[in-house]
């Protein structure tokens, strides 16, 4: 299902484009037509001309095989980029547990239990959660992966493989990056080895939380040390605790400078930034934009696990998004955990993530609400390292269309039907879209869906 696909009457994401009737055409994998189609103005709205009348709602000509649609003014966004998951662990709280809630409780409980999860579990689980993810228009994951060297050499690579081979199997469906979580104290030969090995195998960088080390400043100078002589991007988990002494992103900054890495750093989290006097948090934001360390915020989990110890006022533990944007962060939002002991909730839905961020940042105005979708998409496609991202004649055409007319439509309704594509090919429709369609179309989805979804199930 990779043959022609001419999508009429869509509607566009962003000011300039807000309202008007587009015509979008995919061809061989690819966006080779994106156009604004005719129209006149009435009652304040846009209409476009009946210039494709004779079309009824979806349309197969033969015999090219082109595939009309006519969207009736759904949006087409750009493939979602979920910048920060955790795959590996997704869909594990019923059988790991987390009675007390907390961040503590969470890693020494999964800790206990990662030696019992064989690869097939872990494996099924990333595809699961991956496949979940595309279904609400996800099209690019990067997850973190477990990489416990103290539980033994065998636990760490039966992740690594598990992952490769989630990565392999839903090739052409959704892209996949895997940052192993190393912790970086006592490595010993062996520990730094399985590293280099991992990288080998295809991880795509390395990742960590240095800010619950003794010694984050070694670990993290030992970390660039090693990105630098693997040539890897770097992925941490920074400052997530809402002690506001607690700034290990200085020195990850600091680092950056000095091996050039501006653009190939990433900080998640950020909670204490949110904790600290904006003065403070000046200084922060200012060495971040300087050595070009982009951000990504966790709303749904950090909303869960921070504050848990204050009795008022509670802090919330989302970090300064608005402070970090103005300074000139590059800012995503994304998943975190989904329903494992560090957060029970979620779905690897990013339109109900940039929801949170709306409430959790204070984002409303017609401008922030754009804001939302940008750091759904353009921020975190930039973190990816995409090279021709978004909806534009010449990039690849990965794209969800969602049942929402308007921007300020997707944040009332989150809307649940989407339809999906990776590179021209449907990947995912959901139920509700796919009663948009004529029987015609509901049978070709249920060939997708079974076509995609069985390597999933559990
Ligand atoms: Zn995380």
């Amino acid at each position: 299902m990779t043959g022609k696909i001419r999508l009429i009457n869509a509607a566009l994401q962003g000011n300039i484009h807000e309202g008007k009737p587009y015509e979008i055409v995919v061809e061989n994998g690819r966006f080779t037509k994106v156009k604004e189609q005719p129209f006149v103005v009435q009652d304040g709205s846009f209409r476009p001309l009946e210039m494709f009348s004779h079309i009824s709602e979806l349309t197969c000509l033969e015999p090219e095989g082109e595939l009309v649609i006519d969207l009736k003014r759904r949006m087409v966004l750009p493939g979602l980029v979920d910048i920060h998951m955790h795959l590996d662990k997704a869909f594990s709280l019923r059988e790991v547990g987390n009675q007390t809630g907390t961040l503590l409780e969470a890693i020494q409980n999964y800790g206990r239990s990662a030696p019992f999860f064989t690869k097939e579990t872990i494996r099924s689980r990333i595809i699961r959660t991956a496949l979940q993810s595309v279904s609400y228009g996800s099209t690019r994951l990067r997850s973190h992966l477990d990489f416990p060297i103290a539980a033994g050499e065998d636990v760490v690579m039966r992740t690594v493989e598990a992952a490769l081979e989630a990565k392999s199997m839903l090739k052409g469906v959704v892209d996949i990056q895997f940052f192993p979580m190393v912790p970086y104290r006592d490595l010993g030969k062996r520990g730094l080895e399985l590293i280099e090995e991992s990288i080998r195998m295809g991880m795509d960088g390395i990742g960590g939380a240095p800010h619950l080390s003794a010694t984050p400043d070694q670990d993290i100078e030992g970390i660039f040390k090693l990105a630098a002589r693997l040539g890897t991007k770097i992925d941490l988990h920074c400052d997530e605790t809402d002690d506001p002494v607690k700034r290990t992103v200085l020195k990850v900054a600091e680092e950056s400078l000095r091996y050039g890495f501006q653009g190939n750093v990433t900080a998640g989290h950020l909670c204490s930034l949110s904790s600290m006097p904006p003065e403070e948090a000046e200084e922060v934001l200012d060495m971040m934009s300087l050595a070009g360390v982009h951000a990504v915020t966790l709303p749904a989990a950090n909303l869960y696990l921070q504050g848990r110890a204050d009795l008022g006022p509670v802090r919330r533990g989302v970090t300064r998004v608005r402070e970090l944007r103005e300074a000139g962060v590059t800012v995503a939002a994304a998943s975190d955990n989904i329903n494992d002991p560090f957060h029970p909730f979620g779905r690897g839905d990013l339109l109900q993530i940039a929801l949170l961020t709306g409430y959790a940042s204070h984002y409303g105005s017609p401008d922030d609400m754009n804001a939302l979708i940008e750091m759904v998409t353009t921020a975190p496609a930039e973190i990816y390292g995409c090279k021709a991202y978004g909806i534009h004649p010449s990039h690849p055409a990965d794209f969800v269309i969602v049942d929402a007319e308007r921007t300020e439509e997707i944040f009332t309704m989150l809307p649940a039907g989407r339809w999906v594509a990776k590179s021209g090919k449907w990947v995912s429709m959901t139920p509700s879209a796919r009663q948009w369609g004529s029987p015609q179309m509901a049978a070709m989805w249920e060939q997708v869906t079974s076509e995609v979804f069985t390597e999933g199930r559990m």
